[in-house]
C-alpha cells in the first residue's frame, strides 16, 4: 500500500526514544497558527511511497536504530492515513520487531465511527508509543488556535489510556497563546487522569517556520511573536505538573474552586 509522504529522515533524534527513522506524512486537517510545517498541510501533495520501500530504507541503517531507537511516523497528520499506517507497522513488527511510534495531534480519532475504531484497535496492537500533541485544553481557544475542536483529541488520550498504550504528551508554549497559567494547570489536571503517561514534553515556540509561509505565499498569523527559551518553557511546565499532581492526589481542580 502507498502513502502520501512529505519527506523521510534517517537519523531523527527528537521524534521518540533513541535514534529513529522518521517518516513525515503529507496532509493535515488542522491549521495551528504556529505550525512550522505548513508545507505538509495539503492532503493531495507529497510523494506516493510504498510501505515496503520505507522499510527497505529503514533496514539500510537499522544498526543505528537497534539500541532503543526505531521508526516514527509524524507529519502532517499520520492518522489521516490509518490504513497505510496499519500496513507499515504490521510489517515492521513482523519483519524485525521494530519499535514503532506515532507523533499525532489526535484529530483523526472519532469514537462514534465503529469502522474507524476497529482500525484504531488494530493499529494500537502494533504501536509501541504515541506522542500526542495537545495544543490547548480549552475547547473554544483550541478552535481559534487550530481551526478544529479538541473533543476527539481528548477522547483519543482517554482511549490510549484505556488501551494502555504508552504516551508522551507534548505541548508547545507560545507567548500570549498557550502560556496562560490557568490553562496549563487544566491541561495537567486532564493528563493526570491518564494511566499510561510516560513523559511530558513542553516545547518552546520558535519562529523557524515563518520563512516557509513566505515561500508558500501564506500569511503568518504569529508575525512578531517572540520565540520562547527552553528555560521559560520549563518554568511554565511547572503549572502543568501542579495540575497533574492535584488530579493524582484526588484534589479538586483549583481553577474551578478559586
Ligand atoms: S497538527 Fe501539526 S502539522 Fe498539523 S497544523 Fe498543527 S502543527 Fe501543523
Amino acid at each position: 500500500m502507498q502513502g502520501r509522504i512529505h519527506s523521510l529522515e534517517s537519523f531523527g533524534t527528537v521524534d521518540g526514544p533513541g535514534v529513529r527513522y522518521v517518516v513525515f506524512v503529507q496532509g493535515c486537517p488542522m491549521r495551528c497558527l504556529y505550525c512550522h510545517n505548513p508545507d505538509t498541510w495539503e492532503m493531495n501533495g507529497g510523494t506516493l511511497m510504498d510501505t515496503d520501500y520505507i522499510l527497505e530504507q529503514y533496514e539500510r541503517n537499522k544498526a543505528f536504530y537497534a539500541d532503543d531507537g526505531g521508526l516514527t511516523v509524524t507529519g502532517g497528520e499520520p492518522l489521516m492515513q490509518i490504513d497505510f499506517l496499519i500496513e507499515l507497522f504490521e510489517k515492521a513488527k513482523a519483519k524485525d520487531k521494530i519499535h514503532t511510534c506515532i507523533d499525532s495531534s489526535g484529530i483523526a480519532f472519532n469514537p462514534n465511527n465503529p469502522e474507524l475504531m476497529a482500525k484504531f484497535d488494530r493499529l494500537m496492537k502494533v504501536t509501541d508509543l504515541v506522542m500526542l500533541d495537545i495544543k490547548h485544553i480549552d475547547p473554544e481557544i483550541h478552535v481559534k488556535l487550530t481551526s478544529q475542536h479538541n473533543d476527539n483529541i481528548l477522547a483519543f488520550a482517554r482511549y490510549l489510556s484505556d488501551k494502555d498504550v504508552p504516551v508522551w504528551i507534548r505541548h508547545v508554549v507560545v507567548p500570549g497563546y498557550t502560556d496562560d497559567e490557568k490553562y496549563l494547570y487544566r491541561l495537567g489536571y486532564f493528563i493526570g487522569e491518564l494511566n499510561n503517561l510516560k513523559a511530558l514534553d513542553v516545547l518552546p515556540y520558535h519562529t523557524m517556520g515563518e520563512v516557509k509561509y513566505e515561500k508558500l505565499g501564506k500569511e503568518y498569523a504569529l508575525k512578531g511573536v517572540p520565540a520562547m527559551t527552553m528555560n521559560e518553557a520549563l518554568e511554565l511546565k511547572k503549572h502543568i505538573l501542579e495540575g497533574l499532581k492535584d488530579r493524582r492526589e484526588g484534589k479538586p481542580d483549583r481553577t474551578l474552586v478559586e
